[in-house]
């Protein structure tokens, strides 16, 4: 996971964000579809020559397929790769409903924060830019419980 992929002719959709090229060392058509959340990296997944050649052809096509990439994630049948170690541990909070990273929470299924208000743990000390917390993922959201926990600390 997490190799850097280089891919040759590339053809760069200006509209969307994703590209299409040939990637020499695993001799496959790749789409690179860029993800903008807290950091921007790329996802890679697999298309056939004849895909790529649609850049060209038939556009709407590809956007498609990126589109659908892009909803499905690193689940998709087609993904190959991604730029972000962390991709795979992306978590959804069940206290608040936020993405979180894993890696930073002591908990199974709370972010940083709901596991600091809940349960006593150190908080991140969450940066955070456009509505993003660049260290935890945390997106900012407070549940009424926890609302009312710290209405009450
Ligand atoms: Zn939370
Ligand atoms: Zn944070």
């Amino acid at each position: 996971m997490a190799i850097h992929i280089n891919l040759t002719d590339r053809k760069v959709c200006t509209t969307e964000h994703f590209s299409v090229g040939y990637d020499a060392v695993g001799k496959r058509y790749l789409i690179d579809i860029i993800i903008t959340w807290v950091i921007w990296y790329s996802r890679y997944y697999s298309i056939s020559k004849e895909e790529y050649e649609m850049f060209d052809t038939n556009i709407e096509k590809l956007k498609s397929i990126a589109n659908e990439c892009y909803k499905t994630g690193i689940s998709h049948q087609r993904f190959v790769d991604s730029e972000n170690l962390r991709d795979e541990i992306i978590k959804i909070c069940d206290e608040c409903d936020s993405q979180y990273y894993a890696s930073q929470s002591k908990m199974e299924s709370l972010c940083p924060n709901c596991a600091h208000y809940l349960y006593g743990y150190e908080n991140c000390p969450h940066k955070m830019k456009n509505n993003k917390c660049e260290i935890c993922g945390w997106d900012g959201s407070v549940s009424t419980l926890i609302t009312n926990l710290k209405n009450n600390i």
